[in-house]
């Protein structure tokens, strides 16, 4: 099915040039996968969703193998913005609108759980990635910005949840002085981290509960019998279960998923460190997503640099000069910085639905599949992972729940998901130029 994310992009086996990965604390490598070995569960995947489930079953007292085509947190747990953000991706009343109002609730209450987990994670295995609470939403037109105060006042009413802090435009400028946002609201129960450190702490965690990671090893095929066999270069794995967690970089390898699941691109960039300056960013340490279609989200690095991510691509390849694409935005919310140098810059694949509702399904009776967090995995993707380590244990309500949300095909099939929204992204980021 054309080309191929896991390669598209990125040196073989090698985390990109990112903030990131300068100041990761390292793991050393995993050897590849030669010859067969067998497993009760073998999964596919060493991002969020694939280290989550392999450490929860290992925990559980399952054989767990891990198969990941490059490092683990190469893709996208390891390029992130970092934000851990409350409930789901899309807003509790257009999910209502969507699922009715219990099933919404129920979804809260998941969303809520995946902040919980990582949170946990973190503190249970001493992760070491500086997580810091609060992210701020900014509106750019009092129109936004009404939304905005009026979403807080929704998840207060029915949702009991008192975490929002309400920004008037005087308040939004002290906290982000930028020409741009005119108010906004903070939500002091989400948090931000540094995505790749929470990855190989994950990585740590499941190794040292007895998960059998092989790095440098491609799946290419998976056999649907009882049980399953999965192919790689230079071996295979008889499993049980299977868990499928590559999210945007699946490719072919289950159709199912490739129709419902279509992978994009999303870019980053660090300026050089601020030093005073950074309080002309940001006053407090908080990360902020704006309101803009293709959203800008920014925050300061441990070291006093800008992280600022934007931009998006449709196309399979990175674009040349991701720097200056991600200046472009950067300049608008932050005209100041117009000719700051940027010391890094680099691009992720992530997934989207339709629906921008996560994909979780059981493929084949022991084939489960998890992705299409649309920009929302720091939670959903640990979470999901957590959720198929209980389904594969039978304990299945809550996988269910989340395999039920409506997840359309893209029309037109796999083949044809990204030129068409090419088209359909253009027109969306046209209008939001235009403001309307
Ligand atoms: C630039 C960017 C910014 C983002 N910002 C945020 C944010 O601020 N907050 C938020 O919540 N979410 C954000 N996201 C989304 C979030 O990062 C993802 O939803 C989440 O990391 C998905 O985790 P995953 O484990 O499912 O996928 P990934 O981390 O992408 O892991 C999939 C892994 O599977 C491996 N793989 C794929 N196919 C195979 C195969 N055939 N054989 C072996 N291995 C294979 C890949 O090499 C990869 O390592 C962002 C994403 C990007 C790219």
């Amino acid at each position: 099915m054309g080309l191929n994310l896991l390669y598209s992009n990125d040196r073989r086996g090698q985390y990109p040039d990112s903030w990131y990965a300068a100041t990761a604390q390292a793991l050393e490598p995993f050897a590849a996968l030669r010859g067969e070995v067998r497993a009760d569960v073998c999964v596919v995947g060493g991002g969020y969703t694939g280290l989550s489930a392999a450490l929860h079953l290992a925990e559980a007292g399952l054989n767990v193998v891990l198969l990941e085509a490059h490092r683990v947190g190469f893709g996208a747990s390891g390029r992130n913005g970092g934000q851990l953000g409350s409930g789901q991706r899309v807003a509790q009343d257009d999910l209502e609108g969507l699922t009715g109002a219990p099933e919404a609730a129920k979804l809260w209450q998941l969303g809520e759980d995946a902040k919980a987990l990582v949170k946990s994670l973190i503190a249970k295995h001493g992760i070491d990635c500086d997580l810091k609470p609060g992210v701020a939403w900014t509106g750019s037109s009092p129109g936004d910005v009404a939304h905005l105060h009026d979403y807080a006042a929704l998840l207060e009413r029915r949702y009991d949840y008192g975490h929002m802090q309400v920004l008037d435009a005087e308040g939004c400028r002290a906290l982000c002085p930028s020409p741009d946002y005119k108010g906004g609201i903070v939500d002091w129960d989400a948090a931000h981290l540094h995505p790749l450190n929470f990855a190989l702490g994950l990585a740590r965690a499941a190794r040292d509960a007895g998960v059998r990671i092989y790095e440098g090893t491609q799946v290419h095929h998976v056999e649907e019998r009882q049980p399953a066999v999965l192919r790689t270069d230079r071996g295979r794995v008889v499993a049980d279960h299977v868990v499928l967690a590559c999210n945007g970089y699946l490719g072919g390898l289950n159709r199912k998923v490739a129709a419902r699941v279509m992978p994009i691109n999303n870019f980053i960039a660090a300026t050089a460190p601020l030093g005073d300056a950074a309080s002309r960013v940001l006053t407090r340490d908080i990360a902020v997503a704006d309101s803009r279609f293709v959203v800008n989200y920014f925050r300061l690095s441990a070291d006093g640099r800008l992280l600022f991510g934007g931009g998006e691509s449709y196309g399979y390849r990175f674009p040349k000069d991701i720097a200056a694409v991600v200046r472009k935005p950067m300049t608008q919310v932050f005209p100041h910085l117009a000719d700051v140098p940027i010391d890094y810059a680099w691009g992720g694949t992530l997934a989207i639905t339709m629906k921008r509702l996560p994909f979780l399904a059981r493929v084949a009776p022991n084939i489960l599949s998890a992705s299409g967090y649309s920009g929302h995995g720091v939670g959903t993707a640990t979470h999901a992972g957590q959720l198929m380590a209980l389904a594969i244990r039978g304990e299945a309500e809550g996988f269910d729940t989340m395999s039920r949300l409506p997840t359309p095909a893209f029309p037109g099939g796999p083949a044809f998901r990204s030129p068409l929204l090419v088209l359909a992204m253009s027109w969306f980021a046209m209008r939001d130029r235009l403001g309307i």
